[in-house]
């Protein structure tokens, strides 16, 4: 999972940041839930790590990056599989479990590829939810 830092952890107004709590909290939440995070921002990964760090949350994340300028890939973005793009303002409430699902419905709704794509959200630890979509 990719976390945005401007307008997604924090906004800023001049030179004051204004964090924003519930992205925060959510990522507190979801590296409780055995997520693997990454940080990444416009303004490169030391960017991404120190704004971490303002907000007590750098433990949260397994990674700092940039965003990429170019993709060298035969698909674009948008058409990965089993990836999902969530608004700041529309993550509350959600559980890495609830991402688990909405990622297994993309593309696939069988149990074998929910599986297949936990160690990709997963560090370890929960038991394997095999829900079906
Ligand atoms: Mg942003």
């Amino acid at each position: 999972m990719f976390v945005d830092v401007d307008d997604t952890l924090v906004r800023s107004a001049g030179s004051k940041r204004i964090p924003i709590p519930s992205v925060i909290q959510h990522v507190r939440e979801l590296h409780t839930q055995g997520a693997v995070l990454y940080c990444r921002s416009s303004g490169g990964a030391e960017y991404a790590r120190s704004s971490a760090e303002e907000f007590g949350i750098a433990h949260c994340f397994t990674g700092f990056l940039p965003k990429p300028n170019v993709l060298i890939d035969d698909q674009t973005a948008a058409e990965w599989p089993r990836c999902i793009s969530v608004h700041p303002s529309s993550c509350s409430g959600r559980s890495l479990d609830d991402y688990i699902t909405e990622v297994s419905c993309v593309d696939y709704a069988s149990t074998r590829h929910r599986i297949d794509i936990l160690p990709l959200l997963y560090q370890a630890g929960p038991d394997p939810i095999l829900r079906a979509c």
